[in-house]
């Protein structure tokens, strides 16, 4: 996809902080942080959402989401964290390449 932001992440042709990255899924720190460490996990392929996205493929990110939870919490000693994903515009989606907010809580 030319065009999208993420995909041009994935490829390196704009930049982003990744802090986690392996053959399916990358992992950023969001542009515009809801919270300190709010993080975009992100399949490598374009898919659109959940509604595009094959269930073996969502299985990567979801891991890679749990590699990202433990390295805070190990670094950090990270203790709450809210997880996101929007589908869609009604559901507040607006970047159209599936992506899951990691989004922990600090005291
Ligand atoms: P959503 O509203 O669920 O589609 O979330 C899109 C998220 O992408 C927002 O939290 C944005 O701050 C974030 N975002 C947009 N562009 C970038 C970028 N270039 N690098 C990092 N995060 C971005
Ligand atoms: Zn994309």
């Amino acid at each position: 996809m030319d065009n999208c932001i993420f995909c041009k992440i994935v490829r390196g042709e704009i930049p982003a902080e990744k802090i986690y990255e392996d053959d399916h899924t990358v992992a950023f720190l969001d542009i515009n942080p809801a919270s300190k460490r709010h993080t975009l996990v992100i399949p490598k392929k374009h898919y659109i959402n959940m509604f595009d996205i094959p269930a073996d493929e969502l299985a990567y990110v979801m891991f890679a989401v749990k590699q990202v939870i433990a390295m805070y919490e190990h670094e950090y000693g990270m203790k709450h964290v809210n997880i996101q994903n929007n589908n869609g515009t009604l559901a507040g989606q607006d970047v159209f390449h599936l992506h899951i907010h990691v989004v922990p809580k600090w005291e």
